[in-house]
């Protein structure tokens, strides 16, 4: 169930049981990124763990001009490249995790979806990208806040590592990252919803609706066919049934595909229930699409709020170094 100990474990299962204690201290609260600096481990030890559980991430950054966001191109063991975003805003530091390399479900509007599907991530390079940013933060004497699964890739379709990842991360003697600042972004995989729902985390659902109708939304998202909104609607009204958690509904507006008033008036129709409440994002162009002007986004916003829908408008980061929502794409050579 739980590999990344189990892996752990077999590495130390002939040692003492505080060891696993030191070394989870060592990684996940010192930060170090080389197991030469954990002092208080046998040299051996490390030796071993500097075999099986490399600590060394290899990635390229780059930082936004306003310094409200970087990114991180991450080199995987196998050479494949992955992307992760760190977003400052309010005072608080955001980490956007990759699932996947690639995606399968190859959504219009997204890069991510254009360059296809390579693999899954596995648990540890899921927790990686997290790390690579508190080590970072923390060397400016900060932290990581909060985590949002909204990289390359579709949390869940690799369901069990992203949720094995989110354990890890959440753990108390680690990151220590509170369960309710995690967020998982979903194109709306019923069956990932439904098992979502018995899990009794606390973390945060959004789903990416993106239409009020099947036809405009089969028309941007292919997998909108098998997936239809009124079933994930109902998963989705199962899940506040089990959880009575708010979900964020993802509405990213296009010109002229999504962005008329009639588009508003249905999407109000489909929100009007008590823990619903939708988040607009405007399209960063990654293809032929283009963005509705700001004017049409507030009139968008205003009706929906007439029709007393709780919305939000997402903040941009990092455009400028192709960080922001949908345009991470690993170029991978
Ligand atoms: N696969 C998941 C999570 C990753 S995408 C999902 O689709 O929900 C995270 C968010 O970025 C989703 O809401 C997605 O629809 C949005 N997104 C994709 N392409 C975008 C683009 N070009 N501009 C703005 N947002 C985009
Ligand atoms: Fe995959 Fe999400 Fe991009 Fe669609 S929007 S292709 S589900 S990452």
């Amino acid at each position: 169930m739980n590999k990344f100990y189990t892996q752990f474990n077999d590495i130390l299962k002939n040692q003492p049981a505080y060891r696993v204690k030191q070394i989870k201290q060592a990684i996940f609260v010192e930060l170090i990124d080389n197991w030469d600096k954990a002092m208080t481990l046998p040299k051996d030890l490390r030796i071993e763990l500097a075999k099986k559980l490399p600590l060394e991430i290899k990635a390229q950054i780059f930082e936004s001009k306003d310094e409200d966001a970087a990114k991180a191109l991450i080199t995987l063991s196998d050479g494949l490249k992955v992307e992760t975003v760190l977003m400052k805003h309010n005072r608080r530091n955001t980490v956007c995790v990759s699932s996947q390399v690639g995606c399968p479900l190859g959504c219009k509007f997204c890069a991510t979806g254009a360059m296809g599907f390579k693999r899954n991530l596995e648990t540890w390079e899921i927790v990686s990208q997290v790390l690579f940013f508190a080590r970072i933060l923390k060397a400016q004497g900060d932290r990581v806040d909060n985590i949002v699964f909204m990289g390359m890739g579709e949390p869940f379709l690799n369901y069990d590592n992203v949720m094995e990842a989110i354990r890890i991360i959440n753990d108390p003697h680690g990151l220590s990252i509170g369960i309710r600042h995690f967020s998982i972004s979903t194109i709306g995989i019923i069956e990932g919803i439904e098992k979502f729902a018995d899990e009794k985390m606390q973390v945060n659902l959004a789903i990416s609706l993106h239409a009020p109708d099947d036809r405009t939304r089969i028309g941007i998202i292919p997998c909108g066919k098998k997936y239809t909104i009124h079933k994930i609607l109902e998963a989705v009204d199962n899940y506040i049934a089990k959880t009575n958690r708010k979900v964020m509904f993802e509405y990213l507006l296009i010109k002229d595909v999504n962005d008329s008033d009639e588009f508003a008036l249905k999407l109000a129709k489909l929100m009007k229930k008590p823990l619903y409440f939708v988040n607009l994002i405007t399209y960063n162009k990654t293809g032929a699409y283009q963005p509705p002007s700001t004017d049409k986004i507030k009139h968008f916003k205003d009706i929906l709020e007439k029709n007393r829908v709780f919305t939000t408008l997402r903040y941009r980061f990092g455009a400028d170094i192709e960080a922001a929502c949908g345009q991470l794409a690993a170029k991978n050579k």
